[in-house]
Formats: C-alpha cells, sequence, structure tokens
C-alpha cells in the first residue's frame, strides 16, 4: 500500500482544513493510507509522534474550520541539509515515499530541494549506517506535489491561492465597519493590510471598497506621491464625500525603494497645514488571517487536494516537481520552480489587473 502524507508550512491560511481533508480523503479513496505531518517542516525533522496515520473520520468537520489543525510552523533546521537527512530518515521509518505540501513559495521551495536531494541523502543514510541497503530499495523516488496556501495570492500562474478570498472578504468586511464610523465624524483612515512583496490583498480591497488611494509594493509611488493622494482626497472631499479611506500594505515602497508608512500617510492627511482630516491608522494585523474559509477556498482547497492526491500517484522521476493552480477556472498542473521565478519576476497584480482603471471609477460614494 501507498502511503501518502500530507502537511502544511509557512504561514497558516482558511482553507488548508479543506485541502488536508480532501487529501486524506482522497487518498483512502485510492487505497492508499493517509499521514499527516504536525507543525510542517518540524515535524518532518521530529519524525515519530509528529507523523501520523489518519483514518476518514479524523478529519470529519474540517471544512468549516480556519487555521490549519495540523499545525505549521518555520522551521530552521530544514533550510540545511542535515536538517532534510533527518527528515527522510523519518519518512523512511514510517514507510511514506510520497508528500503533499500546503504552503507559500518558501515551503514549497524547500520542498522541491528535497525531492531533488533525495537520492543523495538516501546513499548518506546508509553510508551512515542510519538505514540498511534493503530498507531504502524501494524508496529510491520521492513524489512531491505543492498546494498553494497563502492568504496573498502571491504565486505565479494561478488564479488564486487557498486562501486568499477568505482574506480579502474579511478585509473590505472591516473596510464597511470602519466607513461607517469614518462617515459619522467625517474623519480619514489610513487601513494598513498583509503584503510584505506582494499587493494583491490591499489592491483587490481598493477596488472592492472604493478606497480613495491605494499603496502596494508592486507600484512603487513617485515622488510626488503626497501632492497625488492629497490632490485625490481633497477632490473626494470637494464633491462631498465625508469619509476617507486610504489602504496600505505592509510592504508600501517609494520609487527610490523607501518604506511608505501607515505613519507618513496618516500624517500627511491630518497635517493643519494641508487637509487637516481628523486622520486614524488602523492595522488589521491577523484578523485578515483568521476565521473560517468563505466557500471559494473551501472548495479549491477541496477540489486541489483532490487533484493532489492524483499528481502525486502519476508522478514519474522524469516529471518535475509540480503544484496544482486554477486558471481559467480549471483546475490544473503546473512546474512548480517556474512558476516560484515568475513570481519573482511578474508582479502577479499589476499583470492581470487594470490597476489605474479600476481606481479611477471610486468617487464620492
Ligand atoms: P511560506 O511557505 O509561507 O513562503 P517560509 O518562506 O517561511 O513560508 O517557509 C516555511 C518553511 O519552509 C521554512 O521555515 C523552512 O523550513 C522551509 N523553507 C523555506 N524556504 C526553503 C528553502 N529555500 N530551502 C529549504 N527549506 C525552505
Amino acid at each position: 500500500r501507498k502511503k501518502i502524507a500530507i502537511m502544511t508550512s509557512g504561514g497558516d491560511s482558511p482553507g488548508m482544513n479543506a485541502a488536508v481533508r480532501a487529501c486524506v480523503r482522497m487518498a483512502i479513496h485510492m487505497g492508499c493510507d493517509a499521514y499527516c505531518v504536525y507543525e510542517g517542516y518540524e515535524g518532518l525533522v521530529q519524525g515519530g509522534d509528529f507523523i501520523r496515520k489518519m483514518e476518514w473520520h479524523d478529519v470529519r468537520g474540517w471544512l468549516s474550520e480556519g487555521g490549519t489543525l495540523i499545525g505549521t510552523a518555520r522551521c530552521m533546521a530544514f533550510y540545511e541539509r542535515p536538517g532534510r537527512l533527518t527528515a527522510a530518515k523519518n519518512m523512511i521509518l514510517e514507510g511514506i515515499d510520497a508528500l503533499i505540501i500546503c504552503g507559500g513559495d518558501g515551503s514549497l521551495t524547500g520542498a522541491d530541494k528535497f525531492r531533488s536531494e533525495w537520492p543523495s541523502l538516501l546513499e548518506e543514510l546508509v553510508q551512515k549506517g542510519e538505514l540498511k541497503e534493503d530498507q531504502i530499495e524501494q524508496y529510491k523516488h520521492l513524489n512531491i506535489v505543492g498546494l498553494v496556501g497563502s492568504i496573498d495570492n502571491d504565486l505565479s500562474g494561478t488564479d488564486a491561492t487557498i486562501g486568499c478570498y477568505s482574506a480579502l472578504a474579511r478585509i473590505c468586511y472591516a473596510v464597511d465597519l470602519i466607513e461607517a464610523t469614518a462617515s459619522s465624524h467625517s474623519r480619514a483612515f489610513v487601513i494598513e493590510v498583509m503584503g510584505r512583496h506582494c499587493g494583491w490583498l490591499a489592491l483587490m480591497a481598493g477596488v472592492a471598497t472604493g478606497a480613495d488611494f491605494i499603496f502596494i509594493p508592486e507600484k512603487p509611488r513617485g515622488n510626488n506621491w503626497r501632492e497625488e493622494m492629497c490632490g485625490i482626497v481633497r477632490q473626494h472631499r470637494k464633491r462631498g464625500k465625508r469619509k476617507t479611506i486610504v489602504i496600505i500594505a505592509e510592504g508600501a515602497l517609494d520609487r527610490e525603494g523607501n518604506k511608505i508608512s501607515s505613519e507618513m500617510v496618516k500624517d500627511l492627511l491630518a497635517d493643519k497645514n494641508g487637509l487637516g482630516l481628523d486622520t486614524r491608522i488602523t492595522t488589521l494585523g491577523h484578523v485578515q488571517r483568521g476565521g473560517t474559509a468563505v466557500a471559494y477556498d473551501r472548495m479549491l482547497g477541496t477540489l486541489q487536494g483532490v487533484e493532489a492526491v492524483k499528481a502525486v500517484l502519476e508522478a514519474t522521476p522524469e516529471t518535475p516537481t509540480c503544484f496544482i493552480a486554477i486558471t481559467e477556472n480549471k483546475i490544473t498542473r503546473k512546474p512548480l520552480m517556474q512558476a516560484v521565478l515568475d513570481t519573482k519576476e511578474v508582479a502577479k497584480a499589476i499583470e492581470r489587473q487594470d490597476f489605474e482603471m479600476a481606481m479611477s471609477l471610486r468617487d464620492a460614494e
């Protein structure tokens, strides 16, 4: 019987539980044994109790749970070869040679490295006498498939990552709440959202809430960003708008590469010699990550989990490590490392959306 392990790694995201549930049940459906590795790569390095066999009923009720019930962690040991060597040993001791990892691009890059190193890791384990030649015979290849779990929607090659629409829904809900009080007092709010490198959440939230101005890492603002923002806000106020909403991603930059912070934006809006608005900052923080997944993320986690099990069973040593994407509403398999490379080169948010046009529709709602 084939033994397939599933783990979540890196930052948690809503919908990861749906993915784990789908992988466990699909693996069982395909006649395999299903395992969960708890606490991400840390669990793989620790072994033992961190690697648990799962039955059909073990994942009952997981669809509607937020976060990841099998835990996730950052694991320093896995960055280094000795950590990965221990991980390989633990997997073989459990009889596992197929792994599905749900995580961000860091986790998936680590997975690809692990897979390409696998034969040499086995060799080293035999040399060191930690495993016997006949123990490793059936583990010549490690099949790995990635699922992209991330609230940031920060991987190229897929329309959505598991979790991004839940986070976006949470942000929009929060902005709606803030708008009511902002309007009442005629205040301005600077709302900081997650996204150190990727501004998808900030951009989409801006479009979805009709924000007055947004800052994202992919569109560094020119030197005149102060005049630009104040000009637009002034215009909106002139048209009778009683609230001002500026959405800023954590990683907002100007063209010189300097950080644009929420405080800088707030000070500017509040400046007595300028707009002089009563301005507050709201940092949404982990509220964006937590809570139950929206329907889309449950659906995505489930459909992609099913596909991941199929893919890991069909993978051959020759095929490059793949991840499961959704493109044009179809669940597809794609080469992982190409997507990681593309992500570094193109700013997805800008590539996909007509940013200027969408934002120019906002007015004095
Ligand atoms: P994310 O998966 O959300 O991008 P991280 O980049 O923190 O989050 O990665 C999660 C974990 O994956 C790390 O703590 C580490 O154990 C492993 N990892 C990340 N990048 C690599 C890498 N280049 N090589 C080996 N392991 C890695």
